[in-house]
């Protein structure tokens, strides 16, 4: 699934090439993903140009002249393809297939999505942050308002574990299972430790944390995008190295836990998902 970086990572690639790029083509080639496309949708594209391309949340706000937003989410397995248009046919999982005029040639945006989470919306821009999936969201992780003191106040008294709380997207909008276990494992707090009773000195580690996990695989995520253009066009799955999430039984990096002693990396099943963490490192 698409987390917050890989999202921030397309919405620049996006920026990049479709800034100031009108519509020329939209070809939806079926009604619906998770929920049915706008029936109006190419009528009120055609013609419009892209003014910005911005995140909030793990949401892609497109931004048009005119009075209207696009509203697009991967979901669970959707990817944005843009690059020169080759006229190749499409695959069966592209259900939505954006060509642009303007700048340097036409360029087409594909979204694919096999397993139709995805989503695609058009919105007047005055009513954006009233949506019905976007009013209730929490702070940005990478934002201003997260801090330590406003993070512990929220925390305080929870009987949550700090692991659903991070992951209550009315809280902080936009965190994912990996990079919570990841900001868990640098932060020094266990997953299954109770949100409440988290101390403030390990809430004053645990949003640099957040911040760095984040801004690291966003890094390497900009990395990636150098060669989209040439390649085909692929842009937000990328390889990062994580330091727990997925490594269960590895020995822990950058602390002194011994493998035979400690058993390396330990996953814990926590609502549904699972958790990465060391033992000796994480309390
Ligand atoms: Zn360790």
């Amino acid at each position: 699934m698409p987390e917050l970086p890989e999202v921030e990572t397309v919405c620049v690639g996006l920026a990049k090439v479709l800034v100031g790029m009108r519509f020329a083509q939209v070809e939806p080639r079926r009604r619906d993903l998770r929920v049915p496309f706008p029936p109006d949708l190419a009528e009120r594209l055609m013609g419009r140009s892209v003014v910005s391309v911005t995140r909030r949340a793990k949401y892609i706000l497109m931004e048009l002249d005119g009075d209207d937003m696009l509203l697009l989410h991967l979901g669970m397995s959707g990817r944005l393809t843009v690059g020169p248009d080759n006229g190749a046919p499409p695959g069966k999982h592209d259900h939505l297939i954006c060509r642009f005029a303007g700048g340097d040639g036409p360029v087409v945006m594909t979204f694919t999505d096999p397993r139709r989470f995805g989503l695609c919306d058009l919105l007047p821009k005055a009513v954006v942050s009233q949506h019905k999936l976007l009013r209730g969201l929490g702070v940005e992780p990478l934002g201003p308002e997260l801090t330590p003191a406003w993070l512990g106040e929220r925390l305080r008294g929870k009987t949550t574990t700090i692991k659903a709380a991070l992951l209550d997207q009315r809280l902080i909008a936009g965190l994912g299972n990996i990079y919570v276990c990841e900001a868990l494992f640098h932060a020094g707090i266990r997953p299954t430790r109770r949100a409440g009773l988290c101390s403030q000195a390990q809430i004053a580690k645990l949003v640099p944390a957040i911040r760095k996990v984040l801004r690291a695989a966003i890094a390497a995520g900009g990395s990636s995008l150098r060669d989209y253009a040439h390649t085909d066009g692929r842009l937000g799955y990328f390889q990062h190295q994580f330091c727990v999430y997925d490594r269960e039984g590895e020995p822990c990096p950058g602390c002194a836990c011994s493998l035979s002693k400690t058993h390396g990396i330990r996953r814990v099943r926590q609502g549904g998902r699972s958790s990465f963490y060391c033992a000796t490192k994480q309390v």
